[in-house]
Parts: structure tokens; C-alpha cells; sequence
């Protein structure tokens, strides 16, 4: 399974590629995280990365798709993944298609979260004030100010991607306004006809698993059902005889 996660900052991206990669067994890669460990190192990477990102920009397009291009070359990734804030622009997005199809590897769907704009400051609030009370480090280009500016990058440089994966007929759009768990629900519904028949990796690793555990659990349950019957009976008559016999 390849997926897309498509959505303004704030929209639940990385809450909902956390229950994919669990569902599926793929891997999140999220181009903000990796920029944000790049940056944490020091890398040439991070420091070309650290004022654009503070400023609420977009990095270059060569930077990303280049991390993006070493990544899905690595194992883990081999058996999915879901992108979560990449692409971000159209350029970036064709590079995405040329990188795939030098593979021979191909997109599954692209699910975008559509939430209005005026619930995005509060839930970047929310999060800011939730890692706070975790003890963790709050990302510095959370807050109202550097807010207007990821907006603004997203409006002009990503939202043209719902048109270009929609023009292709990938798109499945989900309300990202409701429940995390109603989210989730209709993303795994747009998801699960997608899942190959009888095929696939992901379809092949699920059915393993099951075949797997179930011979295992019933033998289990038929054991339990029927041993302390066949131990009574049994265990019961031995003992009457070997007391009979004792006795004689
Ligand atoms: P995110 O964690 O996805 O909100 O990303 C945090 C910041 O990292 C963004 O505001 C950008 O500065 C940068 N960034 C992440 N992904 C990309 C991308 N695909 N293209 C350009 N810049 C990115």
C-alpha cells in the first residue's frame, strides 16, 4: 500500500498515518520529521533547511524530493508507505510519479483531509499545549505567527495538488472536521477496496497472519474442550483400579 496523506497543517495528517502504518504494516514518512531530525543534527540539509522551515516556508523542491528518493529505496519501505507532508507542490508531486515509475511502483490512493481553515489555529494550540504538558520540545514554527505563513505555502503550493491527483483519479476526500476515529473510519472505507484479492503484499501479510494464529487457537480451544473430560474419565477409572488392586 502507497498512500498520500494530503492536508493543511493541522488537519490530522500525522494522528491518521499513525493508524495506517498500524493497519497495514507500511511506514510514515513525513518530510517535516526528517527535516526536523536533519535540522536537530546539523546536517548540510538542516542548516539549509532551519530558516525556511522557522519562517514557515517551503524548503526546495531538489531537497526534499532527494530525501524522499533515498528513502522509499530503503528496506522498510519496500513493503508500503504513507507520505505525510510530501508532495507539497506540483513540481515535487511529478517527481514523486518519475521517481515511482523509475521503480516500477505505483500509487494506491491519495486521501486528502479537508478542514477549515478556522479550526487549524486551535488545533496547533492544542498541540502545542499537549506536548508541553508531555514534557516535550514544542516544534518552533507552531505558533499563530509562522502559522499564517504555512497556511499561505499551502494554499498557493499545495492545495493545486487536490486538482492534479483528482485529474488522475486518486483523490478520496475525507472530513477531517469530525472525530479522529470517524476520520480513521472513513479512510480505512475509501482504503479497503483497494486492498488486492488474493494478492498483494498487504492482503498476503494479513491473510498469513491469520492462517497463521487460527489453526493454532482452535486446536487450543478443541483441547480445552476436550481434555479435562478425557483426563476425568480416565484419570478417575486408573485410580479406582490401582486402588482396587492396592487393596487386594
Ligand atoms: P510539517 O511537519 O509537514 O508541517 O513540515 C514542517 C516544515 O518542514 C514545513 O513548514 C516546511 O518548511 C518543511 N517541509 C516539510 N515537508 C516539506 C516538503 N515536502 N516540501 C517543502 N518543505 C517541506
Amino acid at each position: 500500500m502507497r498512500l498520500i496523506l494530503l492536508g493543511p497543517p493541522g488537519a490530522g495528517k500525522g494522528t491518521q498515518a499513525q493508524r495506517l502504518i498500524a493497519k497495514y504494516g507500511i511506514v510514515q514518512l513525513s518530510t517535516g520529521d526528517m527535516l526536523r531530525a536533519a535540522v536537530a543534527a546539523g546536517t548540510p540539509v538542516g542548516l539549509r533547511a532551519k530558516s525556511v522551515m522557522e519562517r514557515g516556508e517551503l524548503v526546495p523542491d531538489d531537497v526534499v524530493v532527494a530525501i524522499i528518493a533515498d528513502r522509499i529505496g530503503q528496506r522498510d519501505a519496500k513493503r508500503g508507505f504513507v507520505l505525510d507532508g510530501f508532495p507539497r507542490t506540483v513540481s515535487q508531486a511529478e517527481a514523486l510519479d518519475r521517481l515511482l515509475a523509475e521503480r516500477g511502483l505505483e500509487l494506491d490512493a491519495v486521501v486528502e483531509l479537508k478542514v477549515d481553515e478556522s479550526i487549524l489555529l486551535q488545533r496547533i494550540e492544542k498541540r502545542v499545549a499537549e506536548m508541553s504538558a508531555r514534557g516535550e520540545k514544542v516544534r518552533p514554527d507552531d505558533n499563530p505567527e509562522v502559522l499564517k505563513g504555512r497556511l499561505s505555502a499551502y494554499k498557493a503550493q499545495t492545495a493545486p495538488l487536490v486538482d492534479y491527483y483528482a485529474g488522475k483519479g486518486m483523490l478520496k476526500s475525507v472530513n477531517g472536521m469530525v472525530a479522529i476515529d470517524a476520520v480513521t473510519g472513513a479512510v480505512m472505507g475509501h482504503l479497503a477496496p483497494l486492498v488486492p484479492r488474493g494478492g498483494g503484499s498487504v492482503r498476503r501479510k494479513v491473510k498469513t497472519r491469520k492462517t497463521a494464529k487460527r489453526p493454532a487457537a482452535k486446536a487450543s480451544a478443541r483441547r480445552k474442550r476436550s481434555a479435562p473430560k478425557k483426563r476425568n474419565k480416565v484419570g478417575k477409572a486408573k485410580n479406582r483400579t490401582r486402588r482396587r488392586l492396592t487393596r487386594a
